[in-house]
């Protein structure tokens, strides 16, 4: 048996199936995907998080419309560092405001009203995505209607996405349906200027504090075109011609492959799946770039230049990090993507948890993790804690919600959503990412803590 229920879960014994160790010969997947059951204090979002806060939001100049109660607009400013050279997208809040007026009588006049108002007040804005939350789905505004009644009126495209938080059992489903609106309402409603042998997009890149800005002049420097990238940093023009790339490859494979499988199906552009952390992935992902565009001299020769300028700084901090241990804890791919990295600076990862995984990222999961790894889908913060007192990592890549907890058990945290000093992609990346890792693990302040916090 491999399953386990931690000490925290006897009132839920429910979770037992989601949480697993890594036994060779006998390999199970944690129970994934489903709703979370009553009781259980779970980190998941909802599917407008999912939605407007992962894929829809980065896109920079673009009127970031909430139409729902204010509460919901809270996911729609400061949350994620998707950096961008236009500020709209970060520095503004828009949103309907719905109250119980809008919930007895409707909320399509305040939707259009809205529309119009941010419009006028940003005219430089490209488009307005409008993103329905809970009560629209309940009062059943047609959004559909009013979006193509205000973009005849305002003359940019309006584009609504029905993306209520009660659907879907996590912020999963807000991924697709981003993925599916985009690719349906804008994906190839334009042509691009002009057209290379080497264009391509780069899918599922948010520019988590700057990770696409050091990401794709690598592949500029091998001599690619990236037509877009979906969605770090990306304008709205970026988006409708990328159904003339010739190849897309999908860094975040599980927010974002939906959009690359569409483009295939429709376009019969191929797509691969890469992973832009470490040393060896990033080369990794380079070759394979280099091998579909023939162009492996180009690549073998960045790779090279990175390698020369940066490798010296990984092997200092392999000497300094070398025999830790950790547990990473993110959305799902990072908690995959970041196994191998970890290996680079000599880190075994002991515990891997992902919020909203599904199958195949337990089974990236599993297939790079060792005998006696952990692994645990949609943990609760008793689980968290739980773990980190019994197993006592060297350090914790989470995210903001479990910064606290970790500190006061007295243990070294990363912010592995939004960084601490990133960006962490690419060759250069990797080493802010050590460097980070390092100044949380061997931080002096450890010494002074005599004695972590007891848990009753
Ligand atoms: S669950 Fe519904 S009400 Fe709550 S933030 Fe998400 S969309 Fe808004």
């Amino acid at each position: 048996m491999t399953t386990i229920l931690p000490e925290c879960d006897i009132p839920i014994p429910q979770r037992r199936p989601h949480i697993v160790c890594h036994e060779p010969g006998n390999i199970i997947l944690p129970m994934c995907n489903i709703q979370t059951v009553p009781g259980d204090m779970t980190e998941r979002g909802c599917t407008f998080a999912g939605c407007r806060g992962v894929v829809g939001g980065p896109v920079k100049d673009v009127i970031q419309l909430v139409h729902g109660p204010i509460g919901c607009a809270y996911y729609t400013w400061g949350t994620r560092r998707n950096l961008s050279d236009v500020k709209l997208h970060r520095k503004y809040c828009f949103s309907t405001d719905l109250t119980e007026e809008s919930v007895i009588y409707g909320g399509a006049k305040k939707l259009l009203k809205s529309i119009i108002e941010a419009h006028e007040l940003f005219p430089e804005a490209k488009a307005v995505f409008v993103y329905s939350t809970c009560v629209v789905g309940l009062i059943g505004d047609d959004t559909e209607a009013i979006c193509k009644q205000a973009q005849e009126k305002i003359g940019i495209p309006v584009v609504p996405f029905h993306c209520e938080g009660f659907r879907g059992v996590s912020q999963s489903l807000g991924h697709h349906i981003a993925n599916r609106t985009l690719f349906e309402k804008v994906v190839g409603t334009k042509e691009p200027e002009t057209t290379t042998p080497y264009d391509m997009c780069i899918i599922g890149e948010f520019n988590i504090d700057g990770d696409a800005w050091i990401v794709k002049p690598l592949f500029e420097r091998m001599g690619v075109r990236v037509l877009s990238v979906f969605t770090g940093n990306a304008s709205y023009a970026d988006l409708p011609p990328m159904h003339r790339a010739k190849l897309n490859i999908v860094q975040c494979q599980r927010s974002s492959t939906y959009i690359a499988k569409m483009i295939q199906d429709k376009y019969n552009i191929p797509y691969i799946n890469v992973s832009l952390f470490g040393m060896k992935q990033t080369a990794e992902a380079l070759r394979d770039v280099g091998k579909f565009f023939h162009l492996e001299e180009n690549a073998d020769k960045v790779i090279a230049e990175e390698l020369a300028k940066y490798q010296k700084n990984i092997d200092y901090y392999r000497k300094r990090l070398e025999g830790k241990k950790c547990f990473i804890y993110q959305g799902a791919p990072r908690a995959w993507h970041w196994i191998e990295p970890m290996r680079e600076l000599g880190i075994e990862t002991i515990l891997t948890a992902t919020t909203f995984g599904h199958k195949d990222d337990y089974e990236k999961i599993m297939s790079k993790a060792k005998p006696g790894h952990i692994c645990i889908d949609n943990p609760n913060a008793l689980e968290i804690e739980e773990y980190l007192v019994k197993l006592r990592p060297d350090f914790f890549i989470g995210g903001l919600k479990e910064k606290y907890l970790t500190y006061k058990l007295g243990i070294p945290f990363i912010n592995g959503h939004s960084y601490e000093e990133g960006p962490y992609a690419g060759f250069e990346g990797f080493v802010n990412f050590a460097r980070d890792i390092d100044v949380a693990v061997n931080s002096p302040v450890w010494k002074f803590i005599n004695k972590p916090l007891e848990v009753s």
